[in-house]
């Protein structure tokens, strides 16, 4: 089957959760058997949102080729199962940069670059680009409908829809129906608006995904149907949700796949198959206990910065049958006072990855309170550097233990990376070189230690495969004396060189890793890490 594209735009006001609609629909679609790639295009002018702040953009996710990409590929990962790549995120930053160095070598033959055709034909390049047959490529486009910035976007998809025809292409637009209390009424106003903002760019909708709160009445579908030149059956409400596990099950309801199906003119008579979903679900709405993990970070101002590490400790605590309660507890109150009391109560410690100094000091008394009064820790790229950092000063005996990136230690037992190994090719980095997706990233291979937690978690496995977002490494020049004070590297890269797992085999349950394992858990496949940390909280909970 030739792929089909599915064009995901957002209305009315943004925030509407495009990226989780998308990644839903996704996995109604696999349901029925159809394969999906996921796609999204971001209208800002960044090359990628590697540079930005977490606290401006939310999470980067990491793709296994290396990739910083928007954290919506991470929704559409977590729905599917299918790992995004490199091609599955651009920006028009990126967009403008390719047309840019086109024309400085001189590709355009003399011609006057434009927006139309050069720009637009960027971006639908980038869009059929790199697929390999997939039934569906569902591509979703970032911002709201009416931004200058996405215009190009818009007008390229517009240009595809009319190229490729309504046989293989959809648009969906996902809109907001505003509930007015004084009124008890639901507006439509909005939507009608928004459409017709997308019809002034040429582009009609095929169906309405309209998130509301309350049930959307018949007569308020009809409306939209016929202001919105809409089938009245392709008005689909997208009602809010206890969990964002619900969702795929919810659009089936509401009948989203029977009306894609429909459009497409494929065959839709036997229903899809949606148990594995329907599992999630049951295991979501009806745990057995609940367990308490302190996240002790630093982008408390913005969840987002965490989005697959939130998810990952519900995907453990599914794997458990508990819910996990998240306490999100900002570093530099431990900083200020002695505020271990807010650690007191709670069944497991997370210190999640972050850049640069401040609140570095809250996560190591965290991490030293973890591990002096034997409380689960699970520290991620930054927390297993601080972690391994607290070790050095108070149980090693190296006072002057600290990292090149928040000072100029004494003892450099974190140290920033300019050398290391991909496969059999050496990566080089200079110190004052670009900050832009010049890190250790994506996947690279880890071995592990017979014998250790750590093997033993990953069903004892000899090598693993994880994610990777660091500029900065353990300096493996304090393994000796650390060991030596009980800490075990448990997992180092194929050329024994960059420390991958700490663990302390004397403690309940205290590991770091320098990868990033929640970008890999999945509801329907928790990652073994999350299970086995959310498993030992459990544990804790039931001694006290
Ligand atoms: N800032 C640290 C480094 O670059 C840790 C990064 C992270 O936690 N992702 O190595």
């Amino acid at each position: 089957m030739t792929t089909r594209f599915i064009f995901i735009t957002g209305g009315v006001v943004s925030s509407l959760g495009k990226g989780l609609a998308s990644a839903a629909l996704g996995a109604v679609l696999q349901a029925r058997g159809f394969t999906v790639r996921l796609r999204k295009l971001d209208p800002y002018l960044n090359i990628d949102p590697g540079t930005m702040s977490p606290t401006q953009h939310g999470e980067v996710y990491v793709t296994d080729d290396g990739a910083e990409t928007d954290l919506d590929l991470g929704h559409y990962e977590r729905f599917t199962g299918v790992s995004s790549r490199r091609s599955d995120n651009v920006t028009a930053g990126r967009i403008y940069k390719t047309v840019l160095e086109k024309e400085r070598r001189g590709d355009y033959l003399g011609g006057t670059v434009q927006v139309i055709p050069h720009v637009t034909d960027a971006i639908k390049e980038f869009i059929t680009a790199d697929l390999t047959g997939e039934d569906f490529a569902l591509i979703e486009i970032g911002g709201t409908v009416g931004d200058i910035e996405s215009l190009p976007f818009l007008e390229a998809i517009r240009q595809l829809g009319n190229e490729l025809g309504p046989e293989r292409t959809m648009f969906v637009h996902l809109t907001l129906l505003p509930y007015i209390a004084t009124a008890g009424e639901l507006k439509t106003k909005p939507t009608q608006h928004s459409v017709k903002e997308l019809l002034s760019v040429g582009i009609q909708p095929d169906l309405l995904l309209c998130r509301s709160e309350h049930e959307i009445p018949d007569s308020e579908r009809r409306k939209i149907a016929l202001f919105c030149n809409v089938r009245q059956e392709a008005v689909i409400a997208a009602y809010d949700a206890p969990s964002i596990y619900d969702v795929p099950v919810n659009y089936h309801t509401e009948g989203l796949d029977t009306q894609v199906c429909r459009h497409f003119q494929l065959g839709c008579e036997s229903p899809p198959d949606l148990s594995r979903w329907h599992t999630i679900v049951q295991r979501v709405r009806q745990p057995e206990g609940e367990v308490t993990i302190a996240v002790v970070g630093k982008y408390m101002k913005l969840l987002d910065s965490y989005k697959s590490l939130a998810e990952a400790l519900v995907h453990g605590g599914i794997a458990n049958n508990v819910k996990v309660r998240l306490e999100w507890l900002d570093s530099q109150v431990f900083e200020q006072a002695d505020n271990s009391t807010l650690l007191e109560r709670v069944d497991g410690i997370l210190v999640p990855g972050a850049f640069g100094e401040r609140g570095a000091a809250g996560m190591m008394a965290a991490a030293r309170f973890a591990r002096e009064k034997d409380v689960p820790y699970l520290g991620i790229c930054f927390g297993m550097q601080m972690a391994v950092i607290e070790a050095a000063r108070n149980l090693a005996g190296i006072p002057g233990a600290g990292s090149t990136e928040l000072s100029d230690p004494p003892a450099k037992v974190v140290g920033l990376m300019t050398e290391w190994m991909r496969g059999n090719a050496v990566e080089r980095r200079q110190a004052d070189g670009d900050m832009g997706g010049t890190m250790r990233l994506g996947a690279y291979p880890c071995i592990l230690k017979p014998g250790s937690r750590a093997q033993a978690i990953y069903g004892g496995a000899d090598t693993i495969d994880e994610r990777h977002r660091h500029r900065y490494e353990v300096n493996n020049a304090y393994i000796g004396p650390l060991e030596a004070r009980g800490l075990v590297f448990s997992g180092m890269s194929p050329d024994g060189l960059l420390p991958e797992i700490v663990e302390i085999p004397d403690h309940s349950w205290f590991i770091g890793v320098q990868f990033h394992p929640e970008l890999k858990s999945k509801p329907f496949d928790p990652h073994p890490l999350f299970t086995a940390f959310v498993g030992a909280a459990v544990e804790k909970s039931r001694l006290v």
